[in-house]
């Protein structure tokens, strides 16, 4: 159980096998991480935001949750959460949305472009990317359907522990976005935790 930390604004993938469990932890406090899946025997079997809300039939996810894929298979179940608070709507922040939200300031290639580097070893091809499980992400819906990105919640040391239900291809970053973050980028640390002997995965 060796813990990783994703450096600001930065991201990787790697491999979760079934049955494993990944804990993803915003060590600092107040840091978005987006999260992809895609199934390791298939990619183009990937993380689905509107099949999720369609069976969970909810867009507040937590504990007890699962998160779909695109072929309506369960890919990862919520087993834990200390912080109840993340969003499934947005994309991830890109070269685009950084001119689009920040032009005054320097562009950045976002969590878009740095998931797209980490996942084109695993045959992910940019367009293959979909909306992020965004963790931390603190979106609020007003009454009349407004979005409003607002800090995240979490405080040090609040993690998520998500439960692989098939082989998975795993991106996760540490956001690069301003609003998202409360306006400073943060570290995120993950460990994945294994009851099962070491064998490498096929494909690997
Ligand atoms: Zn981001």
């Amino acid at each position: 159980m060796t813990l990783v930390e994703i450096g600001p604004r930065s991201g990787i993938a790697f491999h979760l096998r079934e049955g494993e469990t990944l804990r993803v932890i915003d060590p600092a406090g107040v840091q978005v991480s987006d999260l992809l899946a895609y199934s390791a025997t298939d990619v183009r079997e990937a993380i689905s935001n509107g099949r999720t809300f369609d069976y969970e039939e909810t867009v507040a996810l937590t504990a007890g949750n699962r998160l779909w894929s695109n072929r309506s298979n369960p890919m990862i179940t919520i087993v834990e959460d200390t912080v109840g608070r993340h969003d499934f709507l947005l994309t991830p922040c890109s070269e685009a949305t950084f001119r689009h939200f920040y032009p005054d300031r320097q562009v950045h290639r976002g969590c878009f472009g740095n998931l797209a580097e980490a996942l084109a070893p695993y045959g992910v091809e940019p367009d293959m990317i979909p909306c992020a499980f965004n963790l931390f992400m603190n979106v609020r819906i007003a009454a009349d359907g407004g979005l409003r990105v607002e800090p995240p919640v979490s405080r040090p040391g609040d993690y998520v522990r998500l439960r692989a239900e098939m082989d998975l291809v795993i991106g996760l970053t540490a956001c690069s976005a301003y609003a998202s973050n409360g306006g400073s980028f943060k570290p995120i640390r993950y460990e994945i935790e294994s009851d099962m002997p070491a064998t490498p995965l096929a494909g690997s």
